[in-house]
Order: structure tokens, then sequence, then C-alpha cells
């Protein structure tokens, strides 16, 4: 198969080709950018193979960067742009299903395409725009299938994470999974187990935020691969659920909202040490932890102002947009029209602050006067006192006689 012509980030991309050939060696471009071409879908990388090894790649280039020269990759820089460029390689040994131990560069193509996982994910294009597809990736592309290169068990076997982005494939491309590569998905997903959990949480993360998240959420739960990831042994039910309780097109915002919205499903208490066992970081953390706290609250009564000022427009939003999914009533507006009247954002907007009421009113620092400025801040959002220095003043010394 011949492209004719090329999406624009490759066109732009061919010269780089070009160089390392003229230099003696083969360069192809690979992986998802190639399979994105065929699917009419967005490019996200423009990704190069080569035969050269990572020294000879940096000869060819003025400007590059060692990003991960011992899996072979070198970052150049040309025309304002950044390309990923990989030696060919094959993965030969692993030892505890993870990462392989060693990595061996080669000079053939054939070789390198044989370790990629998928064969929608092993075809590579040529500077002529010509398809090179060893795997019968190009049929299993017109058929919307998700096919292990080789065997899918000895495949899973040396690395597990490809059982998860089997799942984050079926998620991304609405694919079905070739019955061999599923049985082995199924079969293998034990090995789960094995993987880093930051590398799980980057594919999970990735299938919940895919528009057919569904998809590939059903095939993870037939797999009863749910068992083997933190926090969802035993959780068929509950994740069944999660797909039974939202409005059959709704996709997740953002990363948060899913997250937020699988606590809920699976009814978590303790949400931050969920969070942390799936090691995300203090900042996913929080913002999770919003949604959901601002879900619960929800239940119960409908935002103030003081809400909208502590979690923000757009956690209200995210939260409201959960409710719409659950055929829950909704109030946008409402939230819209209590983040117009804010007259503060932040506490740094008031125009006093704790060392001018301890200069001002000889007030002694410590947890009392922490109580007292967050009196005065909740006062301001709710409209009962103005941001002016002389009615905080005033309202200062009412509060304290009325202790
Ligand atoms: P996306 O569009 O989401 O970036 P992608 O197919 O480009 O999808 P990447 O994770 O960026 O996926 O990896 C790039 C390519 O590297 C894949 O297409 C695949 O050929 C190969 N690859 C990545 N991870 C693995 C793995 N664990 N095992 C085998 N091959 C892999
Ligand atoms: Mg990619």
């Amino acid at each position: 198969m011949k492209l004719i012509t090329l999406p624009s980030e490759f066109q732009k991309a061919l010269p780089i080709l070009k160089k390392i050939k003229e230099a003696g060696y083969q360069a192809y471009f690979v992986g998802g950018g190639v399979r994105d071409i065929l699917l009419e879908r967005p490019i996200h990388d423009v990704d190069i193979a080569t035969s050269s090894y990572p020294e000879e790649t940096k000869t060819i280039f003025p400007r590059t960067v060692d990003i991960g020269i011992e899996h072979g990759t070198v970052l150049v820089l040309e025309n304002g742009e950044e390309y990923e460029i990989t030696t060919f390689r094959t993965e030969d040994i692993y030892v505890d299903y993870r990462r392989p131990s060693q990595v061996s560069f080669v000079r053939s193509l054939e070789e390198d395409l044989k370790r990629r996982d998928f064969t929608v994910n092993a075809l590579a294009l040529d500077e002529e725009g010509q398809i090179i597809d060893k795997f019968n990736g190009l049929e299993d592309l017109k058929n919307k299938k998700l096919r292990a290169v080789g065997r899918a068990k000895e495949r899973f076997e040396e690395d597990a994470l490809r059982i998860m982005r089997g799942f984050r494939f079926a998620a991304s491309l609405n694919f079905e999974i070739e019955e061999a590569t599923f049985a082995a998905m199924c079969s293998h997903a034990p090995l789960l187990e094995k993987i880093s959990i930051e590398r799980s949480f980057i594919e999970f993360d990735k299938l919940l935020s895919s528009p057919f998240w569904r998809n590939g959420l059903e095939k993870l739960i037939e797999a009863k691969a749910y068992n083997y990831l933190p926090g969802l042994l035993n959780k068929k039910q509950e994740l069944r659920a999660l797909i039974s309780q939202l409005k059959s097109d709704f996709q997740f915002h953002s990363s948060e909202q899913a997250w937020a919205n699988l606590i809920l499903d699976l009814k978590i208490t303790n949400v931050k040490h969920f969070l942390k066992v799936w090691k995300t970081s203090k900042d996913f953390q929080k913002k999770v932890l919003s949604i959901v706290d601002l879900y619960h609250i929800r239940l119960k009564r409908s935002y103030s102002r003081l809400d909208i000022y502590q979690f923000g427009k757009e956690v209200a939003d995210l939260t409201e947009l959960l409710r719409q999914a659950k055929a829950l009533e909704t109030d946008f507006t409402a939230i819209e029209k209590l983040d117009k009247e804010l007259v503060i954002h932040d506490k740094h907007e008031i125009v006093v602050n704790g060392s001018y009421l301890i200069k001002e009113l000889h007030l002694q620092p410590g947890p009392k006067l922490g109580l007292l400025l967050k009196k005065i801040e909740a006062a301001i959002v709710e409209g009962s006192l103005l941001n002016q220095m002389e009615a905080i003043k005033a309202f200062t010394i009412k509060e304290l006689e009325n202790e």
C-alpha cells in the first residue's frame, strides 16, 4: 500500500528521514502515528525508527538531546520541532514481566516491528509513502481488530503491560480484540500484579479518558483483569454499575472527573488512600477529592457561593456534568451566577491580612487568629461583609466582643 499524500506533520518530518538515509542508514516512521494516519485520526506523535545507533544518529544532526540513550532514543531538534528517533531494537531478556532487562540494538526493521505490541502498531512508513506491513496490520486495521504480534501468550509474558494497553486501545480505537489475543489477555491477567503501578495507571487513565471507554472497560471486566489492579479486587458489580449508570454517549471531560466517578461508584471512603495506592500525584489527588467532596455536598443541597469560592467553577461544572450523565437534576446557571457574584476568588484578594490585624488590633498570632481570618473570608464571600479595611476592623472587634 502506498500513501499519496502525507499529513502535514509527517511532510514536515520527511527531511529527517532523508538525512538519515543520506548518511547511509535506514529510517522509517513507526508506531501509533502511522496507525493514526490510516485511521484518519488526529496525529499525536511522529516517531522515527532507524538502523543507526544512537551515537551515529547524534553525528547526523547538529541539535540532539539524550532522552533515553539506553533504550536507543535520541531527541532531534529540527525546524522548530522535536522528533524521537529510536534505533531498531529487540527486547530479548525479561526477568520479571516488567521491563526488558536488556535492550539489543539491531540493524533490521523487521526485528524492530516484531517486538511491538499489536499488529496495528507494528506498521512502518517510508519516505515514499510506502507502508511496510509485516504482520497483516493493514487487514486488522480494516477489520478493527486488535491482534498481538506473534504468539499472544509469549508477548504478554514478556511484558504484561501489553494486556492493559490492549484494553486501552479497545477504548481509544473502538476495536474488537482478536480471539486468541483476548484469550491470552484473560489467562495472563494475573501478571498485571507484577507491573509497576505507575505504568498501569497511565494505561487505565488513558482507557477511562478515551471516547470508547465503555468498550475498553467491558473487555477489562470480561477478562477479570480488575482483580489484579490496585483497589479493584472483586469489584465486578461496581465496575458494571459504572457503565450502566452513565448516559450511553457520555465521555469523561477530564481524567480527574473519571477517577472521581470511579471512586463514587466503588463507594470508596478513604479516597486519598485509594489514589495513593495508585501512586498518583498530590495535585491529582486534590483535584479528584474536590469533585468527590462537592458531589456529596450537592446530593444534600444546592451550591452556595462559598462552595463555588472554595471548589472553583471548574470543579463545580465537572461535578454537575457527572450529575447530568447520571440523569440527576442539574443547575449550571446557578454555578455561573454564583461565580459572577464572587467579590474575591482568593484570600490574597482580601484587603487585610493576619499581620495587619496583629498590628492594628494587637492580636496574638495563632490558631484563634486563623479561625478569625476564615470567618472574615467566609463573610466577604457570602456578601455579609465588605472587603474594606474599616468594615473588616469593625467586624473583627465585634467578633472578639462576642467571644
Ligand atoms: P498513542 O496514540 O496513544 O500514543 P501509540 O501506539 O503511539 O499510542 P505509545 O505508547 O506512544 O503508543 O508507543 C508507541 C509505539 O511503541 C506503539 O505503537 C508500539 O508499536 C510500541 N510500544 C509501546 N509500548 C509497547 C510495549 N509495552 N510493548 C510493545 N510495543 C510497545
Ligand atoms: Mg504514541
